[in-house]
């Protein structure tokens, strides 16, 4: 990364031809660089031209005019990264955008790194650790979930919540270190009782912030789905269905699927990561490419947390089906078992089906709603609490939030225990401040350079 008293240029739209491209730079002395190669056509000096304002002019280098533009200046600290910041909006061509940046280069700015606007913006205080990362989520969002996920709101709330509860353990940290330090003050009593009681309440606090994990990773991270049934049941239809294009090749020939696809697809709520596998058979016939693709399928069954049981029940129950259900009768994960082909006459025996957390009737093919919306209300039930309101909830989705606020509610309990066995306030105190130091890292007022740089890693260039 570079210096951060750098100034840095990115294109921040993405690469390749658009109307208008978004030139960024960032770091001060910013407006000095923009000076020397934009000239507004008012005759003023960019700098001296009024703030948040879009300016037209050129972009002139060596005499030779490169692209009208607009251009806007932030001063700091009212900027995206708290420093001086200017935009430059040029043509969308891929040459001309790259002139523009050249230019800026060639006067002292320096390519910004992947995420190094957010990250200044995160060292410079405009931003939490999580709303960095929620920043970084919107960009990937693949569902309106997870777009509110980590919307403004969402983000907020998350980032208030933190802050409540660190600055509850701050102040018992204050009041307990007060007495110590400064026993010849008034500083009235505080009893273990009230100690006691406060870490209860903040302890609580953060088993309610940590339950949401369980929502939050549904809708941002997705849960692990294997699609399985014997060869022609329908995995493949039903696999298509849910993503609303034909990913997966659909024929009547057995044993077409040999390889594992994936692909993310929200669920109402719940964004599932599909595998649609081969079939689990047993026949003389396989051949070797489709042998591996049925232990593949073994495999990938195995590490599912929700699985989709699909039986053509326009056929007689038979032992591949008894396959499928041995197959996944050992993993603890939900099995939602789905009746498929119920347009046509059923000729299935649904007594021969055990270990089922739900079963649904489906055609895969007619694809209609209302079994639709029974699988994704179900879906979401078992993987999100349908009381947590995205956006105005505070809502944790990442492992890195669940180990940290883990972690706090750990040293919470510790210093409770201590307490409880008759410890006094100040042999307490050890816990406590690692529970700041841990809800501290959660926000990004401790954190490790490693965990910073593996979070802004994940950021494009140009944001
Ligand atoms: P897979 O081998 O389990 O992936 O099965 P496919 O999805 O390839 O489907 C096998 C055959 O069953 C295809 O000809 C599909 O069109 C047909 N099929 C799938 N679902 C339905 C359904 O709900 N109703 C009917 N009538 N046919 C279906």
């Amino acid at each position: 990364m570079n210096n951060l008293t750098h100034v840095i240029a990115a294109v921040s739209t993405p690469p390749g031809k658009g109307g208008v491209a978004i030139i960024r730079m960032s770091g001060s002395g910013a407006f000095e660089i923009a000076d020397r190669v934009f000239f507004p056509i008012s005759g003023k000096k960019f700098s001296e031209c009024r703030p948040r304002m879009q300016i037209y002019g050129h972009i002139i280098e060596d005499g030779e005019k490169i692209d009208d533009v607009l251009a806007t200046r932030f001063p700091a600290p009212s900027s995206y990264t708290g420093e001086d910041t200017v935009e430059i909006g040029c043509h969308g061509g891929i040459l001309v955008t790259r002139t523009v940046l050249e230019a800026l280069l060639r006067q002292g700015a320096m390519p910004a790194t992947a995420g190094e606007f957010t990250r200044r913006a995160f060292i410079n205080g405009r931003l939490t650790l999580t709303e960095a990362e929620a920043i970084s989520d919107l960009l990937e969002a693949k569902s309106r979930e997870q777009i509110r996920l980590s919307g403004d709101s969402a983000r907020d709330k998350l980032s208030r919540r933190i802050e409540g509860i660190r600055k509850s353990l701050v102040g018992l940290m204050s009041s307990i270190y007060a007495r110590i330090d400064y026993p010849d003050e008034d500083l009235g009593d505080f009893t273990d009782g009230e100690l006691l009681s406060s870490l209860y309440n903040i302890k609580e606090d953060c088993k309610r912030l940590l339950s949401t994990y369980r929502t939050g990773r549904a809708i941002s991270e997705g849960i692990s789905t294997v699609i399985c049934g014997k060869p022609n049941a329908g995995k493949s239809t039903l696999y298509n269905l849910l993503l609303g294009e034909d990913a997966a090749i659909v024929t009547d020939i057995p044993g077409t699927t040999r390889d594992v696809l994936r692909h993310s697809v929200p669920l109402g709520r719940v964004m599932l990561n599909i595998a649609d596998t081969a079939g689990i058979r047993e026949s003389e016939n396989m051949d070797t490419v489709e042998r591996i693709g049925v232990k593949k399928s073994r495999e990938m069954i195995e590490k599912s947390e929700l699985l989709f049981a699909i039986f053509d029940i326009s056929r007689p129950f038979d032992e591949d089906d008894q396959l499928i259900i041995d197959a996944i009768s050992s993993t603890a994960a939900p099995k939602i078992a789905l009746l498929n082909k119920c347009d046509l006459d059923t000729r299935f025996d649904e007594e021969s089906l055990r270990g089922f957390d739900v079963v649904i009737r489906i055609s895969a093919k007619e694809g209609e709603a209302d079994a639709l919306k029974l699988l994704q209300d179900e879906v979401n039930r078992m993987f999100t609490d349908e009381k947590i309101v995205i956006g105005q909830d505070a809502i944790i989705s990442s492992a890195r939030q669940h180990a940290t606020l883990t972690r706090c509610l750990d040293h919470i309990q510790a210093a409770i225990e201590s307490l409880e066995i008759g410890f006094a306030q100040d042999a307490v105190s050890g816990d406590v401040e690692r529970a700041i130091g841990a809800i501290s890292e959660l926000d990004g007022r401790s954190v490790s350079e490693e965990i910073v740089s593996d979070i802004f890693s994940k950021f494009c260039v140009g944001k």
